[in-house]
């Protein structure tokens, strides 16, 4: 499937030196569910199988590159996998060991994606060939979110909006236009650049208050996040309100009853709703602390959960409230879900917080998978898994010029090196589960040497559109 964007053709001539490797797990395509029983002499009388998903859950690792998901294995097995090394025009994909993560298991399939925003493009030939290349006018997560959101490119900084500024729709709008649920989670602020995307019309991210008032007045069955006025970065309360993402006038509304959203911010009740004590077809959960869960507590850290952990709901507590809640229209529902921090810790150059923000929203995942088999089924339900962009230009200590492995042990901290302070260009993994992902497989039909098919970030909000919904 190809929709009006540039076709790439893999030149011979400029990859020849390039070793084609494919990962373990790359584009396997899972296809128990369709391909499944029938055939012409098949006297059992199962229903085919559902071509398009009920449900679609797209969760996002803000920031989260290949070598993040490196990174977090490595330090929970000492084993690893998507990592390269080699001369620029000479790098190769290291083979992996056995260990892996929880979305990495066999039922999922596994591609990547290209994430550049309206203007640019990702060239594979040069990416391989130029350590510089993907530090290049890479893409925000506005213009990214946005493309996921809306299956439009557009410029950074934009929030559901083409780069002529006219609005363009999401697919949380085209689900409740087809009678569906939908909703946001996020683990920053709930108006933050990606969960906007997929609520919000804004030709500048950082109008926060206004992006937030369009989100409490939209149509969402769910909004999740962080941004409490009356919270400080450690959880604690605070007398002074911290307006940067939400006025005090807005949580007042809130909290009073005076919006359409049933308001939670204690995690009790977040939990309560995780337990599947849901009274309302739509909620807007606040969690009691400033711009984020864990990321911008107090302490230095060198080694991953090396100071105290705030006393917050975590992600995949947010994450199955959520489910909970858009399960019950019988139509269906789209969620996307952020793990939102990886991309601060990247920004930090953080390994250890970026450890910790990947294994949270690794736990979200897992979460995910649960309450899919339990309260629903691979049948019905899509998962998404991927990132918005990689963030810090993580890889193994000596990568300027030639590209090396980061090493470590279970428990450690890999060895490691930031090469940037903000967003790359780079692919980013995508692994997909449920019906759906086959069409997601297929749209997948360009080719780096080295991470293998993969699709661009557009391509899904296109086919939920355009083919499913
Ligand atoms: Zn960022």
């Amino acid at each position: 499937m190809s929709f009006n964007r540039r076709r790439f053709v893999l030149s011979c001539a400029a990859t020849s030196s390039i070793a084609l490797v494919a990962l373990s797990g790359t584009a396997t395509a899972q296809s128990s569910f369709v391909s499944g029983s029938s055939g012409l002499f098949s006297s059992d009388s199962t229903p085919a199988a559902p071509e398009a998903p009920k449900n679609i859950i797209y969760m996002i690792g803000d920031g989260m590159g290949f070598n993040h998901v490196s990174a977090t294995n490595l330090y929970e097995t000492g084993q690893t996998r998507y990592q390269v090394a080699g001369e620029p025009g000479a790098v190769e994909a290291l083979p992996g060991g056995e260990a892996v993560q929880v979305y990495e298991q066999s039922e999922w399939t596994q591609i990547a994606a290209s994430s550049y925003q309206d203007g640019n493009s990702y060239d594979p030939a040069r990416a391989w060939s130029d350590h510089n290349y993907v530090n290049e006018n890479a893409t925000d997560s506005a213009a990214a979110g946005t493309a996921m959101a809306t299956g439009v490119k557009t410029t950074n900084g934009i929030i559901g909006m083409d780069p002529a500024l006219q609005p363009v729709q999401n697919t949380s709008e085209y689900a409740i236009a087809q009678g569906k649920a939908a909703g946001v989670v996020s683990s920053v602020p709930f108006n933050h650049a990606t969960p906007s995307a997929w609520a919000a019309h804004n030709s500048n991210r950082n109008d926060l208050h206004a992006i937030g008032e369009e989100m409490i007045n939209s149509d969402l069955n769910v909004i999740m996040g962080a941004g409490h006025p009356f919270y400080d970065q450690d959880a604690k309360p605070v007398a002074t309100a911290d307006e940067d993402y939400m006025l005090t006038s807005q949580y007042e509304r809130l909290a009073n009853g005076e919006t359409e959203f049933t308001f939670v911010e204690d995690e009790a009740d977040f939990q309560a709703l995780a337990d599947g004590n849901v009274s309302s077809d739509k909620y807007f959960g606040l969690t009691q602390v400033a711009d984020t869960l864990q990321h911008d507590r107090s302490g230095e850290s060198v080694t991953p959960y090396d100071t105290p952990q705030n006393d917050v709901v975590d992600l995949a507590t947010m994450s199955e409230a959520a489910l909970n809640i858009l399960n019950q229209d019988e139509d269906g529902f789209q969620v996307m879900i952020e793990g939102g921090a990886i991309d601060w810790a990247g920004h930090a150059n953080d390994e250890a917080r970026d450890i910790e923000e990947v294994q949270a929203f690794n736990a979200a995942v897992e979460t995910v998978v649960e309450w899919v088999e339990e309260n629903s089924s691979w049948e019905e339900t899509l998962v998404i898994v991927t990132a918005d962009h990689e963030t810090g230009y993580l890889a193994g200590p000596t990568d300027d010029p030639a590209w090396s492995a980061m090493t470590g042990a279970a428990g450690v901290v890999p060895n490691h090196n930031w090469f940037s302070g903000n967003h790359t260009n780079q692919l980013v993994p995508m692994f997909v589960r449920g019906t759906g992902s086959e069409d997601i497989v297929a749209a997948a039909d360009e080719i780096d040497p080295v991470r293998g098919k993969y699709i661009d970030n557009v391509e899904v909000a296109q086919i939920t559109m355009n083919k499913w919904w």
